[in-house]
């Protein structure tokens, strides 16, 4: 068998529709759409506002099971049941997805958004620039952090005792916070009123400073006024995508934008599909896509599609872990340096209890699921078999091999179509829990029926923030955990099941702008993005 390209070789070998092609086809009007090259254009808000009259397709969303170091694909089968529809079932669909977002290595090492024959493209624009707007929220954050020592160091100057002491504590990272109120927003107004909560400072006395306090939530609005509206770019197949925002997985919800899936729902019309994708295992995006993400849209999904792969169940049935893969400019090549890619029906027997419990939380939320077995050339028919008959016991209503990565959509008509049979069933969307409950016990639901938490220990900090919060009002805003998403526990060792452990949580903290608290899940920094964070400090908040 001749392998496969590498994902760069086979994304340079298609040739992408113009920009104006595609965006007449999605039905948008020439002055909705604003181009950025051949290949890429933003659609403007005003699309949505013409269209809202027009009832929405059927909304789906792709997660998967706690990811392992080879990969689950949920990206790659989000693009794939895309093109499945649009392409070869010859529905409207439309695909919704987070811009990689560029750490250090500038997406440079990313690559490809999906993999194989299931990419955007082309695929250089959307690793990089795309259409600055993570280069907006640079700036916007720029601003919020000169502004801040700016008036630190005119006040430290001045002798007024009044304005001395005042701003001196800068909060959680202003970048990460401003992507999480771009992908919540459903308008430029809503924007500008989140932008101008988001506290980004403390006072001496531990009052909370807004960037209208700052006196620049009219400018932080403008600079972001672009980047609030959905880009469109399309796979190798033609099928249109929208590419927005990536707030963080951790201390963020993960997802993609609202207006993205808003905007693409309207377009696709009622017999179409939108198909967004949940970042992480299935406890932790999932339950952020419904619990955060749905309650500010107002959308109900019909659909949970949950991705797995045959070696991601069989680490997670005790199967070691040492597997590596190589990039490079090579073709994708799966090098097991241990035998999880042989056939092992008792370890990959043993995993899908793991499905099992991802399969539970799924349903938690009301909606028929759907398994999608990401299928690698390694896979035998013995162990697709006995996943798919696992995960209908487990009470998936089907369970799908694909091979969307080796064959494009085509690979993915079976899923398209079992997707399409599960979104006629009627069903009750509903939410793990009720805003109105205490934090500790958001928390303890969430970690209990999502985790399998035994319990959930609040540390010193952070029964001291659940008393702070309660008393200023923030009590009913939604929870967004900061777990590793290596797990279904706090330790990202612990693969399978985790049972009986108490869930830590060591501190809690306030994203006023995105509208949630996120308590900091596990006693050691497993949560990368947090290092450099400034706390307000207790003390000066009379705590
Ligand atoms: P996730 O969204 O779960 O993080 P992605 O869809 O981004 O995963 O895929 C991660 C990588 O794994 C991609 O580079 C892709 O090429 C590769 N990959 C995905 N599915 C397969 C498959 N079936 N066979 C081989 N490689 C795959
Ligand atoms: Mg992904």
């Amino acid at each position: 068998q001749k392998p496969q390209p590498s994902d760069t070789a086979i994304a340079h070998s298609f040739t992408p529709k113009t920009i104006g092609r595609l965006a007449r086809e999605v039905g948008l009007f020439s002055e909705e759409v604003e181009h950025y090259g051949t290949t890429r254009a933003k659609v403007r808000l005003e699309a949505l506002n013409r269209l809202k009259t027009q009832p929405d397709g059927k909304y789906l969303v792709v997660t998967g099971i706690t990811p392992t170091p080879l990969g689950e694909g949920t990206t790659t089968t989000t693009l794939g049941l895309a093109q499945a529809l649009g392409a070869h079932l010859h529905v409207n669909s439309f695909a919704c997805v987070r811009q990689p977002s560029q750490g250090s290595n500038f997406g440079v090492k990313g690559g490809a958004v999906g993999g194989g024959y299931s990419q955007v493209i082309p695929m250089e624009e959307v690793s990089l620039h795309l259409t600055s707007d993570t280069q907006a929220v640079m700036a916007a954050s720029s601003l919020v952090v000169d502004t801040i020592n700016a008036r630190v160091l005119s006040e430290s100057t001045q002798s007024d005792k009044v304005i001395k002491n005042n701003i001196i504590f800068l909060s959680g990272s202003v970048a990460s916070e401003m992507m999480a109120v771009l992908a919540l927003s459903t308008s430029l107004g809503d924007m500008t009123r989140r932008l101008a909560r988001m506290v980004v400072a403390y006072s001496r006395k531990g009052k909370p400073v807004t960037t209208e306090d700052l006196g620049i939530s009219g400018v932080l609005a403008t600079l972001m006024r672009d980047a609030v509206k959905p880009s469109l770019m399309q796979t190798m197949e033609g099928t249109p995508v929208f590419v927005h925002t990536c707030p963080l997985s951790d201390i963020a919800q993960g997802n993609s934008s609202i207006l993205a899936d808003q905007i693409a729902l309207k377009l696709v019309g009622p017999e179409g599909f939108v198909v967004t994708e949940a970042e992480g295992g299935a406890e932790l995006g999932m339950e952020k896509f419904f619990d955060i993400k749905c309650r500010s849209s107002g959308l109900h999904p019909d659909v949970v599609v949950m991705v797995a792969t045959v070696h991601g169940l069989k680490i997670h049935g005790g199967g070691p872990r040492d597997t590596v893969r190589e990039r490079e400019n090579k073709p994708w090549t799966l090098v097991c340096l241990s035998n999880v890619c042989l056939q092992n029906l008792t370890l990959l027997e043993n995993g899908c209890s793991h499905l099992k419990r991802q399969l539970e939380n799924a349903r938690a939320f009301g909606l028929p699921v759907i398994v999608a077995i990401n299928t690698f050339s390694t896979d035998t028919d013995a162990e697709l078999g006995l996943v798919c008959e696992q995960a209908k016991l487990a009470g998936a209503l089907e369970a799908v091999p694909c091979s969307h990565w080796a064959e494009g959509g085509a690979g993915a008509v079976a899923l398209g179509q079992a997707v399409q049979r599960a979104a006629e069933i009627p069903h009750q969307m509903n939410f793990l829990y009720d805003l109105e409950m205490p934090i500790d016990d958001k928390i303890r639901a969430i970690a209990k029926s999502m985790y399998g938490a035994g319990d959930v220990e609040l540390l010193p900090q952070a029964q001291q923030k659940v008393a702070l919060f309660s008393k200023q009002g923030l009590g009913n805003l939604p929870i967004c955990m900061a777990k590793t998403h290596l797990s279904l526990s706090h330790d990202p060792e612990r693969k399978g099941v985790p049972t009986g452990f108490t869930l830590p949580i060591r501190d809690i903290h306030a994203n006023l702008g995105a509208g949630f608290l996120y308590p900091l899940v596990g006693t050691l920094l497993s949560v990368t993005h947090m290092d450099a964070e400034l706390e307000p400090d207790m003390e000066y908040m009379g705590m």
